[in-house]
């Protein structure tokens, strides 16, 4: 059978640690396979690139999991749900989209089950968070600085406030789904207000996988933190197992964890 060939499409992409986590677990469980990153220019043009190249699979990164959600033509529910696709496989012919972020968010956070949880922001990546958390239960409190992007929430069903509104401030998880932080010295909201708040809980979570300001504020408080890396991992653990179309041990995880430390 002929090597298969995988990518990672997005723009940028040329710092990303996902060749390394799929290459490292294609050659300890010695799978004729290899995975590459491809810098797209332009959304609209993810299903034809990915045909022309010979793909079997595709995980997609910033901006275009909304085009690759759009180019499927079959999706799984949770892809449904958030209208957002992190992993692309050819069956048949077909697009077939998922989203892995969302179970490698409730992946990473191990035993820590939290009874509440804050998020801040409302991205693609606070949807495929808020869907995983009510997929266990949980019923987050959305929070983002600016109202447009509430409303997708809102539509299903979930709470939301802006910045200057009153949300209360115990909640046993606060995750930064905001990019404040990730090329800047920012918090995602006022350092005073998310100060509060993270006195009131017990993990401070951020999807950045580097100390941000939000993780520095929450360790000089003395609170439990962890950044996105473990996630990553994760989203890129499921996004192989519907790669290779098998679940696989989990044990598998500290190949990839090995890959990139
Ligand atoms: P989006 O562009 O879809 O959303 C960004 C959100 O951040 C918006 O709600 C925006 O608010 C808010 N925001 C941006 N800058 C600021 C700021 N300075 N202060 C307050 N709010 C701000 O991004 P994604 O959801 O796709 O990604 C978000 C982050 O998550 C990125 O940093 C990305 O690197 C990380 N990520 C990590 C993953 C992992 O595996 N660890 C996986 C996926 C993403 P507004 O609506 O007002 O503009």
């Amino acid at each position: 059978m002929d090597k298969k060939l995988f990518a990672l499409f997005g723009n940028p992409v040329f710092h990303s640690k996902s060749p390394l986590l799929h290459n490292s677990l294609y050659k300890t469980l010695q799978i004729d396979a290899c995975y590459t990153r491809y810098l797209l220019d332009e959304g609209r043009l993810l299903k034809e690139k990915f045909l022309a190249l010979g793909l079997s699979g595709m995980n997609i990164t910033v901006p275009f999991k909304e085009d690759a959600f759009a180019a499927c033509d079959n999706l799984d529910s949770f892809a449904k749900d958030i209208g957002a696709v992190n992993t692309i496989v050819l069956k048949d012919g077909l697009l077939c989209g998922y989203n892995t972020d969302a179970p490698g968010f409730m992946a990473s956070l191990g035993s820590f089950a939290p009874n509440s949880a804050l998020i801040l922001g409302a991205g693609g990546t606070a949807r495929a968070i808020a869907f995983a958390m009510r997929a266990s239960n949980i019923e987050p409190v959305i929070v983002n600085r600016s109202a447009g992007r509430l409303s997708f929430f809102r539509e299903h069903n979930f709470k939301t406030a802006t910045l200057d509104e009153n949300i209360g401030q115990y909640f046993d998880l606060v995750v930064n789904t905001t990019s404040a932080g990730l090329t800047d010295d920012e918090f995602p909201m006022t350092r005073e207000r998310l100060r509060s708040l993270l006195m009131g809980s017990k993990l401070a979570y951020d999807c950045i996988y580097k100390e941000t300001p939000f993780l520095k504020l929450a360790k000089e408080l003395n609170i439990d933190s962890k950044n996105g890396l473990d996630m990553l991992i994760w989203q890129a653990f499921f996004a192989f197992e519907f790669f290779i179309d098998k679940k696989i041990d989990k044990k598998y995880i500290e190949v990839m964890r090995d890959s990139v430390s």
